[in-house]
């Protein structure tokens, strides 16, 4: 897929990946050979008719390409844009055994954008109207593809969203310049159109409680708040002035355009020339660390405690931070932020690692080396380790199922709570996973939403 250049996008918000043109989409999907049995659905957890698409691109039939890939996943222009098909539909395919995998994802962005672009969102038709209310919490992935679904078997859907803005963390954790944000606010708007209800500014657990939804109207409730608390490291130093959560850095730059202070008014450390260094690697980390970069940082760090090939985060997105100048310390694990008298970070002291036997995540397992200890200059720290269950609906909906993190636990299959009533789906139940896995969850939390008011009524 032709990309920016590194050198030039290191210094922009636009977004790197620049799409296929026509010519090159049909040629794309020339490769696929339309096996009898196609695996790739097999890979993807909303189960697009992959091959059945791709035959209408090579066609040139984009818009029925853009028809069948809807019949189910609305948001493809998102998914093809953020999902690892690396590690799913792609991985599964044939063509993949002995040559390049068709590149399905790639496929699925052209044709949304295609659409979109020519002829604007089209939505499908709708049922009519069974006269049943589902009320959904959050509208990230889970929250979205669940509406989707529900809208369109017939019931009324309000979604409820504590921010201001709607996406979760495709509009306040990925970048512009993966993700532009006014494809979310397109793909959103589509929801929209087909009737979905959205109420922002609602923090579920503060100004309705779960069971207050089902008090006032509500047949059922599915929750979708994602996993938004931030880990720390837990070392000495972590409060000092210049330390950041991920989640904290990215909301203030992608939802509240810190990098335009004082035009917008949420700034945000101002690393220009300055020394950055992002602890984790994973997406999250990939993401602090570019934009830093696009914020002028002189040296941008990720610090991971092993080596690249545990990294969590996808390769394309590791590939591009290399490119654009970031640099990779690893096998490296944080000791202790230290700063000067007025409470202001200055460098961190380091210890290097070295892998042992795998541990339970299978990944091989980092040891300190006793006496390597180091200290690395820095101006700006971003904690990037991962994210945990926000309390609020544990606190005021006591009487649901949760694990020893705050995980709903719901049935794998139905995604069915504990609670009569009330269904859960995405990062909250999972922990921090994937945008097409949320919405799999989604997906299957409104079949059989739909299969128990069927059976109420
Ligand atoms: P979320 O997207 O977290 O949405 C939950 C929503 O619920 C939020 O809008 C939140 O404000 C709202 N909410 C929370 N509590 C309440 C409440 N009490 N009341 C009302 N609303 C509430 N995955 C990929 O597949 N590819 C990627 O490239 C990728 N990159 C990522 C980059 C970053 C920076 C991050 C943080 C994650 C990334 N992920 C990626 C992971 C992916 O985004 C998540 O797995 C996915 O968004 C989870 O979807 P969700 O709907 O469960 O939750």
């Amino acid at each position: 897929m032709p990309e920016q250049d590194p050198l030039q996008r290191r210094s922009n918000f636009n977004e790197v990946n620049l799409g296929f043109t026509e010519e090159l989409a049909k040629m794309e999907a020339l490769r696929c050979i339309q096996c009898p049995k196609p695996t790739c659905i097999e890979g993807c957890p909303v189960g697009v008719k992959i091959n059945e698409f791709i035959a209408l691109v090579a066609e040139g039939d984009f818009l029925g390409a853009a028809d069948k890939m809807k019949e189910d996943n609305l948001l493809p222009a998102i998914c093809g844009r953020v999902c690892p098909q690396e590690e799913q539909c792609e991985v599964k395919c044939v063509v993949g055994k002995k040559n390049e995998p068709v590149a399905i994802g790639r496929l699925e962005r052209f044709v949304a954008d295609y659409e979109r672009e020519t002829v604007g969102i089209r939505v499908p038709s709708l049922k009519t109207k069974t006269g049943k209310k589902v009320a959904i919490v959050g509208s990230g992935p889970a929250g979205l593809s669940c509406a989707g679904d529900l809208i369109q078997m017939g019931h009324d859907v309000t979604v409820f969203e504590a921010l201001h803005e709607l996406g979760g963390v495709l509009i306040y954790g990925i970048p512009e310049f993966r993700l532009p944000k006014s494809i979310v606010k397109e793909e959103i708007d589509s929801l929209s159109k087909l009737g979905v209800e959205f109420k922002t500014n609602e923090v579920i657990g503060l100004t309705d409680t779960v069971d207050e939804l089902m008090q006032n109207d509500y047949d059922a409730v599915f929750i979708a708040v994602g996993a938004g608390l931030p880990y720390f490291l837990n070392i000495p130093g972590e409060n000092l002035n210049g330390v950041y959560s991920s989640n904290e850095f990215l909301t203030r730059v992608n939802l509240m355009k810190a990098y335009r202070f004082p035009e917008f008014d949420t700034p945000v450390f101002n690393c220009k020339d300055k020394n950055v260094a992002v602890f984790g690697g994973g997406n999250t980390a990939m993401d602090t660390v570019r934009i830093s970069k696009r914020l002028g940082a002189k040296n941008a760090y990720i610090i991971y405690r092993r080596s690249d090939v545990e990294m969590p985060a996808r390769a394309e997105e590791i590939h591009h931070a290399k490119e654009e100048g970031i640099e990779f310390i690893l096998l490296s694990n944080p000791l202790e932020f230290i700063g000067d008298e007025k409470g202001w970070l200055k460098s961190v002291k380091i210890q290097r690692m070295e892998l042992g036997e795998p541990d339970s995540s299978g990944r091989r397992r980092p040891i300190p080396i006793p006496g390597s200890d180091y200290i690395l200059p820095i101006d700006m720290a971003v904690i990037s380790i991962g994210n945990g269950s926000n309390p609020i609906i544990q606190k005021t909906t006591p009487d649901l199922n949760y694990n020893k993190w705050g995980n709903i636990l719901v049935d794998e299959n139905t995604m069915k709570t504990s609670k009569k009533g009330v269904f859960a789906g995405g990062d909250i139940v999972t922990g921090g996973a994937t945008v097409i896995l949320a919405m799999g969850a989604g997906r299957k939390a409104a079949a059989a939403i739909n299969d128990y008011l069927k059976s109420e009524s």
